[in-house]
């Protein structure tokens, strides 16, 4: 999906424990997977970044460091592989790959994804 699809998306899935202190954490955290990718100059979709190992450490390390900017920030890159497994290059899970049938470059597929958090945020905040 599209980062403006990604960062509006995890903003609505953590509508309720957003602060102004996390706010940038959830940012970072729903584009890091794409982000590192393109800061170290590495294969788009590969097993290290849009795996969910690396970010299942981050967020037990969040929690047992009793860290809640590491929390969101991990939450949030997780909420970015949930979504980017529903796409067609998909994501990995232990080395296999998951993937769906949603296109990342359609604005369809991207507005879908963006309506269906917007009922989740609306549930939420019920
Ligand atoms: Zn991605």
């Amino acid at each position: 999906m599209k980062w403006p699809t990604h960062i509006a998306s995890s903003l609505f899935i953590t509508l309720p424990w957003i602060n102004p202190l996390s706010l940038p954490f959830l940012v970072c955290g729903s584009v890091l997977p794409d982000a590192i990718e393109t800061m170290l100059g590495l294969k788009h979709r590969n097993k290290i970044t849009h795996g969910i190992e690396l970010y299942l450490i981050l967020l037990a390390s969040g929690a047992f460091f009793y860290s809640p900017m590491l929390m969101m920030l991990s939450f949030t890159a997780l909420h970015h592989l949930f979504i980017d497994a529903m796409t067609l290059h998909g994501v990995y899970v232990l080395g296999r790959n998951i993937n769906g049938n949603l296109n990342t470059d359609s604005i369809i597929d991207n507005m879908a994804v963006f309506i269906l958090h917007l009922f989740i945020a609306l549930l939420l905040v019920k």
